[in-house]
C-alpha cells in the first residue's frame, strides 16, 4: 500500500448508479475510488492501479465476481490483497462462493450506507496486520533455518528435511545420501586474504554447490567451511560419484573477489542410508569421517564412508585429546641423534626427534601424532615446547662441560607460517642464553618451495638470528635448482629413502650423487640420513658425502645417554 496516500479501492460493478453511490460515500469516508464497470475492465483495472482494496460484484453481464476474485488471488501480486464481495443479503450460497473463490470478507446488499466505509477501513487493516504477521512469520523463518552468510538452509533446516527424507526412505525402502563438503585450507585463506573476502569466498562457493543439484536436494552450510548437501532419492551410486566430481570441478575454478583471483579445493566425504547409518546424526558423523580420509588422502577429492573409518574416527578423537594432555603434563621428549662427519668420523651435529611417553599408548612415534598435530593446531605448542626444550638442552650440555653442539629441529610448515616465527626463536634463544648458531632449522622442501619473495624474507630474518638451516628429506620435493640459488641455506639433507636404495637401484644412486654435487656447487654441507651399513657408510664416503646420520652409528637417545655415548666416543677433549 502507498503510505502517502489515502487507501485506494478499485470497485467492480455493472451498475453504474451503485457505482456513484459507493464512490461518494467512500470518497467522503477518506478513501481514493476507481471504477470498472465489468469483470475484463476490472482485471485490467486491477492490474494497472494495483488497488489496496478490491470490491466486487457477484454478477456482471460479462463473467461472474467469483472469477474475477479467483484470478486476482491465485496471482503473486494479490496473494494478499483484501478482496470483499458484494453480495445479496441471506444469499448464503453466494457468501460460500465468494469464500470458496478466496474472498476476504462481504457486505451485502442492499447497502447499509452508513456502515461501509468503517466495514472497509476495518477489513483493510486486519489485512495489513495480517501480512505483516506473515512477512514477519517469513521472517522468522529465514533466521531459524537459514545460514545468514550464504541465505543456504543452516543445520536446522537440513535436520528437518533430513528427518523427513529418512522417514519417507524407510517406508518406500528407499536409499538417500549425505555429502559433507569441506574446503581445504580454508582457515589459512581466511586469515591470509581477511575474514570480509572470505565470506564472499564462502557465498561465491555456496552458489557453485548449490548449482550443481537438483531443486529437491538441500544444500546447507553447517558452519565454517562445512557444506552438507542432501540428496533425499538416489537410484544408483552414479548420482552420487556424479555429484560429487561435478562439485570438486566447480569449487575448484578460479574465484574473482574485488579483481583478486583465488583458487580453492575441496574435500568431500559421502554416507549413504541405509548402508551407513539410519538416524540422521549417525549418517552426517560418518560423512564427517569419511570427509577426514578424503582430506589424508591428499585433499581434493571425495570418500565414501567404511565401517573401519568409524573405529579410525574414534582413535582419531582419543589420540587428540590425549595429545592434548601430554603437552601439558610433560609426557613429551626429545631423543638425539648423532650427525657424523663421513670423513673423519667425528661429531658435527645432533638431530632433536620428538618422541610422545603416554601413560595408555607408550612410547608413540613421531609420525602417529606430529600429522594430528599439525590438522589441529596443536603443533604450534608442541613446536615451541621443542624448540624451546632444544635450545635448554644446548645450554645444559655447555655448562656439563661438552664442546659446543649443533642441534637441529624439525619445523613444520604450519610453524614456519606463524606470524611471530622470527620473534619467537629470538625470545626462546634469549630465555635460553645461547647463540643462534647453535641452533639448526629443518625446513622441508614443500615449505620453502612456496609463495617464495615471503619465504625468502623469513629464511634471511632467521639468518640474522645466527641460526642455520637445513632442507630435509630432500629429493622427495620438488626444488628447483633457481629456487635454491636464492635461497640462505646451509645443509641439504639427502632423504634416506635413497640412501637405502642406492646399492640396489641405479636411479636412486644417481640421485645420491647429483645431491651432492649439487650441495657441493651451492656450497652448501651435506647429510646422507639413514645410514645403517659399513656398506653405505663406504660408498657415502666415496662419494665425498660430508656428514652421515643413522643407526650404523647410534640410534636417537635421550639426553643423558647422548651424553655418555658422546663421552664414551670421544672423551672430554
Ligand atoms: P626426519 O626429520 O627425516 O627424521 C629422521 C627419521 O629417521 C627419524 O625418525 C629417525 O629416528 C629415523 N632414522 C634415523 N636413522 C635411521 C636409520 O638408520 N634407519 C632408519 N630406518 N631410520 C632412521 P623419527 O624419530 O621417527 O621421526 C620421524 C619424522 O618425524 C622426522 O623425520 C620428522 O619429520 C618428524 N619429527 C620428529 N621430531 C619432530 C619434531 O620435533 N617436530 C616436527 N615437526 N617433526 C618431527
Ligand atoms: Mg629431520
Ligand atoms: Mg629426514
Amino acid at each position: 500500500m502507498n503510505p502517502a496516500a489515502e487507501p485506494l479501492i478499485l470497485l467492480v460493478d455493472d451498475d453504474a448508479g451503485l457505482r456513484l453511490m459507493l464512490r461518494t460515500t467512500l470518497e467522503s469516508a477518506g478513501f481514493r475510488v476507481e471504477e470498472a464497470g465489468n469483470c475484463a475492465a476490472g482485471l485490467t483495472a486491477w492490474e494497472r492501479l494495483q488497488p489496496d482494496l478490491l470490491l466486487l460484484d457477484v454478477l456482471m453481464p460479462d463473467g461472474d465476481g467469483y472469477e474475477v476474485c479467483r484470478r486476482v488471488r491465485n496471482s503473486t501480486a494479490g496473494r494478499n490483497l483484501p478482496i470483499v464481495m458484494v453480495t445479496g443479503l441471506d444469499d448464503t450460497d453466494s457468501i460460500n462462493r465468494a469464500f470458496e473463490s478466496g474472498a476476504t470478507d462481504f457486505i451485502t446488499k442492499p447497502i447499509h450506507w452508513a456502515m461501509v466505509g468503517h466495514r472497509l477501513r476495518y477489513i483493510l487493516r486486519a489485512s495489513q496486520a495480517l501480512t505483516e504477521l506473515k512477512r514477519s512469520e517469513a521472517r522468522i523463518d529465514y533466521l531459524a533455518n537459514r545460514d545468514a552468510i550464504t541465505g543456504l538452509a543452516n543445520r536446522n533446516l537440513l535436520g528437518d528435511r533430513l528427518g523427513v527424507a529418512l522417514a519417507h526412505n524407510k517406508r518406500l525402502h528407499g536409499r538417500l545420501a549425505v555429502l559433507l563438503i569441506d574446503l581445504d585450507r580454508f582457515k589459512t585463506i581466511n586469515d591470509s586474504i581477511g575474514h570480509g573476502f572470505g565470506d564472499k569466498l564462502l557465498g561465491i562457493i555456496a552458489e557453485r554447490i548449490a548449482a550443481c543439484v537438483r531443486d529437491e536436494d538441500t544444500v546447507s552450510r553447517l558452519g565454517g567451511d562445512e557444506f552438507a548437501v542432501l540428496l533425499p532419492s538416489i537410484h544408483g551410486m552414479s548420482d552420487v560419484i556424479n555429484l560429487a566430481e561435478r562439485i570438486l570441478a566447480r569449487v575448484a575454478e578460479a574465484c574473482d573477489i574485488d579483481g583478486q583471483l583465488l583458487r580453492v579445493s575441496a574435500s568431500i566425504g559421502i554416507s549413504l542410508f541405509p548402508d551407513d547409518g539410519d538416524s540422521g546424526d549417525a549418517l552426517l558423523k560418518n560423512a564427517d569421517a569419511a570427509m577426514y580420509l578424503a582430506k589424508e588422502s591428499g585433499r581434493n577429492n571425495y570418500q565414501f564412508y567404511t565401517a573401519e573409518l568409524n573405529t579410525r574416527a574414534l582413535e582419531r578423537l582419543t589420540l587428540e585429546s590425549r595429545l592434548r594432555q601430554a603437552i601439558e603434563g610433560g609426557e613429551l621428549e626429545l631423543y638425539y641423534q648423532p650427525q657424523i662427519s663421513a670423513a673423519s668420523g667425528t661429531l658435527s651435529g645432533v638431530e632433536a626427534l620428538i618422541r610422545w611417553r603416554s601413560p595408555e599408548l607408550g612410547l608413540v612415534a613421531p609420525m602417529r601424532f606430529i600429522p594430528l598435530a599439525e590438522e589441529t593446531g596443536l603443533i604450534l605448542p608442541i613446536g615451541e615446547w621443542t624448540i624451546r626444550r632444544t635450545c635448554r638442552q644446548i645450554k645444559d650440555w655447555q655448562a656439563a662441560g661438552l664442546p659446543a653442539i649443533r642441534v637441529a629441529v624439525n619445523i613444520s610448515a604450519v610453524q614456519f607460517q606463524q606470524r611471530n616465527f622470527t620473534k619467537l626463536l629470538r625470545q626462546l634463544l634469549l630465555e635460553a642464553d645461547i647463540g643462534g648458531s647453535n641452533l639448526e632449522l629443518e625446513l622441508t622442501e614443500s615449505m620453502v618451495m612456496r609463495d617464495l619473495d615471503s619465504v625468502i624474507a623469513t629464511l634471511h630474518e632467521l639468518k640474522a638470528l645466527g641460526l642455520n638451516l637445513a632442507i630435509d628429506d630432500f629429493g622427495t620435493g620438488y626444488s628447483s635448482l633457481n629456487y635454491l640459488r636464492r635461497m640462505p641455506i646451509d645443509v641439504l639433507k639427502i632423504d634416506q629413502s635413497f640412501v637405502r636404495a642406492m646399492h640396489i637401484d641405479p636411479a636412486s644412486l644417481a640421485i645420491v650423487e647429483a645431491i651432492i654435487a649439487l650441495a657441493k656447487a651451492l656450497e652448501l654441507e651435506c647429510i646422507a640420513e639413514g645410514v645403517e651399513t659399513e656398506a653405505e657408510l663406504a660408498l657415502l664416503q666415496n662419494l665425498r658425502c660430508e656428514m652421515v646420520q643413522g643407526y650404523y652409528y647410534a640410534r636417537p637417545m635421550p639426553a643423558e645417554e647422548f651424553q655418555a655415548w658422546y663421552l664414551g666416543r670421544f672423551g672430554t677433549g
